[in-house]
């Protein structure tokens, strides 16, 4: 695992710091009993990741769609700092801060108009949360007892908490682990993907049949209605057309179904536009945002939403959105908030976005001959191999370390989403290591017959 470069005493430090985060630190979805393999990252610059044994890798993942600046950034330092010499964190009950104030202007200057309200909270998952139960207090503080339910697609990713849970895809999702505990939400067909086998799939009308079919059928008892703007993210990375988007709002207007979009994986520039849904054109109701909101600094999450849906939750005397996390509007990750749409909007971002795109098309397109893979697909800053069959992070993770980068491929998907600020030289390593990588998983497979 680590190199041999390494002073003994260094060496001997992290295989004990090692050998007690293998027998008591729980990693996301992994083994406690039995867990595979980790690295020590001791420090990061750029789009680098430093090990303890002092390789370097190239970081192809951005922290799971959060660090858009690359790490270890002075600007995003500084904010940090300069906000933890004033106040780290207050409750937000009766008091506010600065921080927060900027930074509700800041979101709703660069959302859709009718997004007004921002309601700050700590994660991805509890942000979706928030939103389901603004959908549901909604129709409550209306008198509506029906509408309790929610709509989606199949193939989503909302997060781990149980409300959250219950929306995500029922068959790659954890749905059978909690299959009499979940509420039972309705799924529609995912949308066809913009590509196949590469090839770009025009609209058809017969697109958005089940999802109209199933709207048609239930709307008296649904809330809302969640998905992801666009893009499906760790439920398959899969990118679908503008036109699905523009059909499931008016659908949602004729029924009376709210409309809650997650743009916590899609926000902050990574499909080329700031935000997935301007893609569309569409407004939603209610909207999640994460993830890169800090640019991968802190964990932060907000919605937004609309005088419609405040008005409606508070259509009765006294009734009020029930939530309140104690860490409310972090006064340090608000202020690092700031500092990064700061840093984004005054970045050429969509030229480098452009740029990944387009060297991201030339470079993985080989991938397409390779006997393992089954589609190769590209949006923004999100590059997709999706194989016949899973591949073993065990077996591929030191064979990425190997070559100079990191990527986590999960079931199926071999995937990219670098920091914006990658240039040509370090992206092109990261795109080689893919290609190079496959190939072998290729030999590897004829080989075990
Ligand atoms: C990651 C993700 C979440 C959950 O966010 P956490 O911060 O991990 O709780 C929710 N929705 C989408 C679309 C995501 O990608």
């Amino acid at each position: 695992m680590l190199k041999s470069n390494m002073t003994p005493k260094n060496k001997q430090k992290w295989q004990e710091l090692l050998a007690f985060d293998a027998h008591h630190v729980w990693h996301p979805y992994t083994s406690m009993k039995n867990p595979p393999p980790v690295l020590p990252v001791v420090s990061a610059k750029g789009v680098y990741l430093e090990l303890a044994d002092g390789r370097k890798l190239i970081d192809g993942m951005s922290s799971w769609w959060s660090a858009l600046h690359g790490y270890n950034h002075p600007v995003l330092n500084q904010a940090l700092i300069e906000q933890s010499r004033k106040v780290s964190h207050v409750m937000f009950g009766g008091l506010t801060h600065q921080p927060a104030i900027t930074l509700a202007q800041k979101l709703i200057g660069i959302t859709c108009d009718n997004l007004q309200h921002v309601f700050f909270a700590d994660s991805g998952s509890v942000a979706v949360e928030v939103s389901i139960k603004m959908a549901l207090q909604y129709w409550q503080a209306q008198g509506n007892t029906q509408k309790t339910r929610l709509m989606t697609i199949r193939n989503g990713y909302y997060g781990d908490t149980f409300g959250a849970m219950a929306v995500c895809d029922p068959v790659n999702g954890m749905h059978g682990l909690f299959r009499n505990i979940l509420a039972e939400h309705i799924f529609a067909d995912a949308p066809m993907t913009t590509t196949l086998k590469g090839r770009p799939v025009n609209w058809a009308p017969e697109f958005i049949d089940d999802f109209a079919n199933k709207l048609a059928k239930h709307h008296e008892q649904i809330a809302a209605v969640i998905l992801e703007p666009m893009v499906q993210n760790a439920g398959g990375m899969r990118f679908y057309h503008p036109e699905y988007l523009q059909q499931v709002r008016r659908l949602c207007d004729k029924y009376q179904v709210l409309l809650i979009l997650d743009e916590i994986a899609t926000g902050f520039g990574r499909t080329g536009t700031l935000f997935a849904y301007e893609q569309a054109n569409v407004q939603p109701d209610i909207m999640t945002i994460g993830k890169a909101l800090t640019g991968g600094m802190m964990t932060l999450s907000a919605v937004l939403t609309s005088d419609k849906v405040v008005d409606g939750i508070e259509a009765q005397d006294g009734s009020v959105l029930m939530h309140g996390p104690t860490f409310m509007a972090n006064p340090l990750a608000c202020c690092v908030a700031n500092a990064s749409i700061d840093l984004l909007l005054e970045s050429p971002w969509k030229e480098q976005l452009s740029q990944i795109e387009r060297q991201l098309k030339e470079e993985l397109a080989p991938c397409s001959s390779l006997d393992c893979v089954k589609e190769v697909r590209i949006k923004g800053a999100i590059g997709v191999v999706e194989l016949y069959e899973p591949i073993d992070t065990v077996w591929s993770q030191p064979l990425f370390t190997e070559r100079g980068v990191w990527l986590r491929p999960f079931g199926k998907l071999v995937y990219v989403m670098p920091p914006f600020i990658i240039n040509k030289k370090e992206l092109g390593t990261i795109t080689s290591a893919i290609y190079s990588v496959l190939k072998l998983k290729g030999t590897n497979e004829q080989k075990r017959g």
